[in-house]
This record gives structure tokens, C-alpha cells and sequence, in this order.
């Protein structure tokens, strides 16, 4: 299965949530089952001989192909949720949105120094969500951090927002 074909069954939802954004829906990939194996497939052999200890997902899409990856690469899965949601001690990090701030929390006991993680989103846009969530993890001294999304807004330039050591992975890009 090509690029393209792949991108073909993501559904682009025009001015959704709001006037002028092009929403990538990735429901209509997950719904297909060769898709969803198809991508569960790419996912592994990126990530096979990474030596992947967790796998980090952000709310909320992160939370669907996360969770299926980590069993595959033998990681467990660790959630990173919005602020207010995680019921022990957190690490939080806040980060800037077009109108306003935002603020994403992880628990202080999931991840050890020296762990390799994987952070998994569905998309990366200005890739701020990310970044920030890069600055969390850092929190943990971690050995290695992967960043991986299923689909990249190239023109948005996300991958500007990351330090040099951080290898960014996307399956499908779009131009604009
Ligand atoms: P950003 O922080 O700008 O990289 O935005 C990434 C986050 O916002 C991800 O969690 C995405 O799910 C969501 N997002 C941003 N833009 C879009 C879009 N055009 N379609 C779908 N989700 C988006």
C-alpha cells in the first residue's frame, strides 16, 4: 500500500472544529482492518530494533494506535493526558495555542531515567502538542526520545519545534 493510498482514506473535514481548518479524520483509516494492520505493521518494523521500553500516547488519538503498537514492540503504554484528568502526582507542561494556553500532565511514576520512549500522536500540525510533550518527557531523563505521527502537515513546519536529537517519524504527509 502506497503513500497515497493510505492518504486516500483519511477523510478531510473542511472547517472543522472551526472556520478554515482542514481536519484530518483518521477514523476511516482505523475502520478498514488492512489498514489498521497495515499501519500497525509500518509502526513495528520502524520501531523493532529501537529497544522501545514505553510507548507514550497524547490524548486523545494518541490513545488508539499507542497502546496497540506498545504490545507489539513488547513496551508498555503510558498515557499523557490533559490537566486535571490523571488521579495521582503529575509532571505538567503547558504550551501555547492560538487562542491561549493549554496544559498536558503524565504521572511522576511512569517512566524510569535511562528508559528509550516512543511518543505517538495521530498528527503533527506546529507540532507545539508535541514539543511540549518532548519537554515532559525530558523531566525523566530518559536514554532516547522517538516522535512519531501517522500523518504531517509539512507546510506547518512542527518539526521546527524540536531539538536536533529528536527523530521525528510520519507515515503519511501532506504538502499543505
Ligand atoms: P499541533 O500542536 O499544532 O502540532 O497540533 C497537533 C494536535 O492537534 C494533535 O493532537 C492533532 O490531533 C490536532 N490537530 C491539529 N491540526 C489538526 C488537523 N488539521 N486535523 C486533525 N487534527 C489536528
Amino acid at each position: 500500500m502506497t503513500m497515497e493510498e493510505l492518504k486516500n482514506c483519511v477523510r478531510n473535514v473542511p472547517d472543522f472544529p472551526i472556520k478554515g481548518i482542514q481536519f484530518k479524520d483518521v477514523t476511516t483509516l482505523f475502520k478498514n482492518p488492512q489498514i489498521l494492520r497495515e499501519l500497525s505493521n509500518r509502526l513495528y518494523e520502524m520501531y523493532r530494533d529501537k529497544n522501545i521500553t514505553k510507548v507514550v500516547g497524547i490524548e486523545s488519538r494518541g490513545f488508539i494506535m499507542g497502546p496497540l503498537l506498545a504490545d507489539r514492540l513488547g513496551a508498555g503504554f503510558i498515557p499523557v493526558r490533559k490537566a486535571g484528568k490523571l488521579p495521582a502526582a503529575v509532571f505538567e507542561e503547558t504550551y501555547g495555542k492560538e487562542y491561549g494556553t493549554d496544559r498536558i500532565e503524565v504521572h511522576q511514576d511512569a517512566i524510569e531515567t535511562g528508559e528509550t520512549v516512543l511518543l505517538h500522536d495521530d498528527l503533527l500540525a506546529t507540532g507545539g502538542t508535541m514539543a511540549a510533550t518532548v519537554r515532559l518527557m525530558r523531566k525523566f531523563n530518559p536514554k532516547n526520545i522517538y516522535v512519531n505521527c501517522l500523518i504531517e502537515l509539512e507546510d506547518l513546519k512542527g518539526r521546527a519545534a524540536f531539538d536536533p536529537d529528536i527523530r521525528i517519524d510520519s507515515l503519511i504527509r501532506y504538502a499543505i
